[in-house]
């Protein structure tokens, strides 16, 4: 197949990462025999410094002509001047609502070799694959505002529309898995929620009847993430349980730089970026974990172009670097030796086979 993706490779890590993530589709397009164009654009710190802008028009054009978006990161201490009223961050909350993208996945993986990153047991951790779909375009974070003297207040809407639209994606991934939702509300307080879990009851037995639902709690899940994580299959709520619940989740791996993230809508096109920022700290040092961006890249292949076989093969080939020993300074145990980013580049796209 011919496609066209946007490469926004911003700031910090943002474009060790984003090459590191290009060269893998450049050998998944060898391997498998397509053709895959890149366009790169600019977006963030990066975009205010060349253009004052943090969200261009000439990039703004080329993700509406994409096929893709693929965003590396942005934001940094140069640009962190609370007072400022252009942002880098305004530049991925404008792509975002452009796009029209409303659900936000997030997989968990845990690799066995990792284990002993994370906080938790290993025990608790064994067989956890989870993924949380979060809703990103409505909620509290986009009610009406409002403040005086000595009050204020944030307004929490859902239609009815917004949920079925987020439940109905989450329960099609659910039922190409191990068949498991699990919806997350706070039913027993808030209206919203009440709806929520009308909503999902409802198009659950009517179209999905086949998966079975698990109804819980914000704060039970907050305690069940740790808990039994491996319980987990798909779960689904709303914009800022799922903010809160997938910082939690990705603490299960204990590595930022392992974990992918895609932003859908309702057509193909989405956006893909790891969940880790732009990592002043280690900047320029050649030595970011590539993992969460290559593994967002296959994300991509899944979701925006339909190659499962290529996705799989990517997600395999990161799982065999890993086995393999494969470490970049996050990831590394005390007596392993420590490899690059473009070492471990080149060890994924070894793995590919
Ligand atoms: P961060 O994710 O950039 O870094 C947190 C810590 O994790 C740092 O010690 C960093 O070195 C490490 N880390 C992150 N990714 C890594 C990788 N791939 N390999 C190895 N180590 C990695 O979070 P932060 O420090 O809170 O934020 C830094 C900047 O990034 C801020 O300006 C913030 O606003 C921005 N940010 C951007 C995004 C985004 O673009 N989506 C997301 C989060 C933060």
């Amino acid at each position: 197949m011919e496609a066209l993706i946007a490469l926004l490779p911003g700031d910090g890590i943002g474009p060790d990462v984003t090459n590191s993530a290009r060269e893998v589709l450049d050998a998944v397009a060898r391997k498998f025999d397509h053709k895959f164009h890149f366009d790169e654009q600019l977006i963030g710190g990066i975009a205010i410094d060349q253009t004052g802008d943090p969200l261009p028009a000439a990039t703004i054009d080329c993700c509406n002509s994409a096929d893709a978006v693929f965003l590396g990161a942005v934001g940094g201490p140069k640009w962190s001047d609370p007072n400022a009223t252009v942002r880098p961050e305004q530049g991925l909350l404008k792509l975002r609502a452009t796009l029209n993208v409303f659900a936000n996945l997030r997989p968990v993986k845990i690799y066995p070799e990792l284990v002993g990153a994370s906080p938790l047991r290993p025990e608790i951790l064994a067989g956890v694959d989870l993924i949380v779909v979060r809703e990103l375009t409505g909620g509290i974070y986009f009610g009406k505002k409002s403040r005086d003297a000595d009050s204020a207040s944030d307004l929490c809407v859902y239609t009815v529309a917004e949920i079925e639209r987020i439940v109905r994606m989450a329960a099609k991934l659910a039922g190409e898995r191990r068949g498991r939702l699990c919806s997350v509300d706070k039913a027993n307080v808030l209206e919203t929620s009440r709806l929520w879990r009308d909503v999902t009851n409802r198009l659950m037995r009517d179209e999905f009847s086949a998966i079975e639902l698990e109804t819980l709690l914000v704060d039970a899940a907050a305690m069940h993430l740790l808990s039994r994580p491996s319980d987990f299959d798909v779960i689904v709520t709303e914009n800022m349980f799922g903010d809160i619940l997938t910082d939690e989740a990705s603490m299960l791996t204990g590595s930022l730089g392992m974990l992918p993230s895609a932003s859908l809508g309702d057509s193909s096109k989405g956006l893909y970026e790891p969940i880790h920022g732009s990592a002043p700290d280690i900047a320029g040092l050649g030595i970011a974990n590539p993992c969460a961006a290559i593994a967002s890249a296959a994300l991509l292949l899944r979701h925006s172009l339909g190659l499962e076989r290529e996705a799989v093969a990517v997600e395999k080939a990161i799982e065999r670097a890993i086995t393999n020993g494969a470490r970049t300074a996050d990831i590394v145990a005390r007596g392993e030796s420590q490899i690059s980013t473009s070492e471990m580049t080149a060890e994924i796209i070894g793995g590919l086979g």
